[in-house]
């Protein structure tokens, strides 16, 4: 039976040519600052984003929450949609990690507005926590794969450049943002005090995340890394999949895209599927009118492994190890449950 993995894009397998390139990689101790295939992604990844530098990690929840740190002080507040991935899916490390408190915001599908922002910013006042960072998303997980353009963020980081504040991206699917708006990498450096890019998502890369920002947060964020027990010796080999994933699988993205398009316009003519989010990535949320448990027992019994994301909704994701025959069999198996 052919089976098709949806349940996330961080399933893939590295392919041939990403595992040369491991095996060939010239590395050394990163702690010691010795390991040239570490240095390279961080630097390609710092030069396609037009930011200073990077620091490679070995996840996004950690570069998120390095950043975190670098742009709070305990007793501080940051800003947030309430589905971000920093504040649902990190483990409380907000609290934990840097003594700060959340303003959760109620955006559209995850996208939150300078306008929605702007009454949040607490006053100086001692009764209040000190607002000093904003959170962005993209794409937004949650918000099924839903995007910021740069005319959405601009507005923003003026805001934030007016009031004080910090800005940072998770940007664990920035390239699948990028490839729907067809904005330039380059220009989010402009924006942005700091990024994360996961590179083990849509990129296809076993394991890894880069922090970008200027040098001195990039400095003292490798103090935080080490303390987080994430200074990696010959992380070479694992940069060496970060840098293959950057060169090889950011333009293929768009199939990914499109099966994703396809998988949402056969779900909405079913009758047993109630409502589908529009789709603009690689992410597919749906309601079904059944318990979401059941059908996936349908799906699974058929080699289709997906995941709930609530009591009636199901999440598909599509990625680098799922073939368009594969997406024709999803297909047939939707159509078969009619
Ligand atoms: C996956 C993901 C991350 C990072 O997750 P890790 O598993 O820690 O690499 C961060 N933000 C978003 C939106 C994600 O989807």
């Amino acid at each position: 039976m052919m089976t098709v993995d949806l349940r996330s894009d961080t399933v893939t397998k590295p392919t041939p040519g990403m595992l040369e390139a491991m095996w060939s990689a010239k590395v050394g101790d990163d702690v010691f600052g010795e390991d040239e295939t570490v240095s390279e992604l961080e630097q390609k990844t710092a030069a396609i984003f037009g930011m200073e530098a990077g620091l490679f990690c070995p996840s996004g929840t950690m570069t998120n929450q390095i950043a975190i740190k670098c742009f709070t002080q305990p007793l501080d507040e940051l800003i947030a949609d309430q589905t971000a991935h920093v504040y649902r899916y990190e483990g409380g490390g907000i609290a934990f990690n840097s003594g700060a408190s959340t303003r959760l915001l109620d955006g559209y599908r995850g996208i939150i507005t300078a306008e929605m922002i702007e009454p949040e910013i607490n006053a100086e006042n001692i009764h209040y926590p000190h607002t000093s960072l904003v959170v962005l998303e993209n794409t937004v997980n949650k918000g099924g794969g839903s995007c910021y353009t740069l005319a959405d963020i601009k507005p923003i980081a003026a805001l934030c450049e007016v009031k004080g504040l910090k800005l940072h991206l998770d940007g664990a699917r920035v390239f699948n943002a990028l490839t729907h708006t067809g904005d330039k990498a380059a220009d989010y450096g402009k924006y942005f005090n700091g990024i994360s890019v996961c590179l083990s998502k849509g990129l296809g890369a076993p394991v890894g995340s880069v922090l970008l920002a200027d040098a001195s947060t990039i400095k003292y964020a490798r103090r935080i890394r080490k303390v987080l027990g994430g200074g990696w010796r010959q992380a070479g080999f694992l940069a060496a999949a970060g840098i293959y994933a950057l060169d090889h699988h950011v333009e293929r993205l768009k199939i990914d895209h499109a099966h994703a398009t396809i998988l949402g316009e056969e779900l909405s003519k079913l009758s047993w599927v109630s409502h589908v989010m529009p789709v603009e990535t690689n992410i597919v949320l749906f309601d079904t009118v059944e318990s979401a448990g059941i059908v996936l027992a349908r799906l699974a019994a058929q080699g289709i492994k997906a995941s709930d994301t609530a009591k009636h909704r199901i999440r598909f994701v599509t990625h680098l190890d799922v073939h368009a025959d594969q997406i024709e069999h999803v297909v047939k198996v939707l159509k078969s449950l009619e």
